[in-house]
């Protein structure tokens, strides 16, 4: 039996990138609610149109539009070898729709969340820098640009991105827990395989590395 991975983890976790990671090494989809919902907006969809100002607000889009996008998408025939989801679900009534989704599929979901503290979060966070000229990302802990907060590009000044701030990172940390403290209870008692990572010490790779070795056992 194949399996559906179900990523959880705060904003600023390294959630994504283990996503990415993790479905090159296994060689399975990687599904982000997200990336699918922006692509609707970018192409002027109907969808989008109407999901795009509930996305813009950063509030959820129903359930039902997201769940049938998924139902769609874990149809088609490159997830039947397994797939990892990531951002999905958010609500427990989207956990039990895709409980039902999987079953028929085939699919066992085994739920990974990737834990991490959440000062060094907002120490991440609060270390991103941006060049204002050409859009350069830099981190002043992991990505430090050469010269002291100037772009190596075009050695502009580099700033903050107003939401990269620790009263609105500390506010959407709160805004994960209460969307996603119910969805825990949810997987707990239905004794899913459920396995915690920290993700607050090692490089990506060495984390992944990490995720792998609990998913053998799974
Ligand atoms: P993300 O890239 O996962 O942070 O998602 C960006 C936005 O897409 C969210 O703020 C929501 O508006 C919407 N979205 C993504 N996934 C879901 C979901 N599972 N349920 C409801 N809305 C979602």
């Amino acid at each position: 039996m194949s399996d559906a991975l179900i990523f959880l983890g705060p904003p600023g976790s390294g959630k994504g990138t283990q996503a990415v990671l993790l479905a090159e090494r296994l060689g399975i989809p990687h599904i982000s609610t997200g990336d699918i919902l922006r692509e609707q907006v970018a192409a002027g969809t109907e969808l989008g149109r109407r999901v795009q100002a509930i996305m813009s607000r950063g509030d959820l889009v129903p359930d039902e539009l997201v769940n049938e996008i998924m139902e769609q998408r874990l149809a088609q025939p490159d997830c039947a070898r397994g797939c990892i989801l990531d951002g999905y679900p958010r609500t427990t009534a989207q956990a039990e729709f895709l409980a039902g989704v999987l079953e028929q599929r085939g699919l066992r979901p085994v739920v990974v969340n990737l834990t991490v503290d959440y000062n060094v979060i907002v120490a991440r966070i609060t270390a991103r820098r941006q060049c204002p000229a050409c859009g350069a990302s830099y981190n002043l802990i992991t990505n430090p640009p050469r010269e002291d907060e100037r772009c190596d590009r075009d050695g502009t000044p580099l700033v903050t991105r107003a939401d990269d701030t620790e009263p609105v990172i500390r506010q959407r940390l709160e805004a994960y827990e209460r969307q996603t403290l119910p969805l825990l209870d949810y997987y707990r008692r239905k004794a899913a395989r459920f396995f915690e990572v920290s993700g607050d010490q090692g490089a990506p790779e060495e984390i992944a590395q990490r995720i792998l070795a609990l998913l053998r056992q799974a």
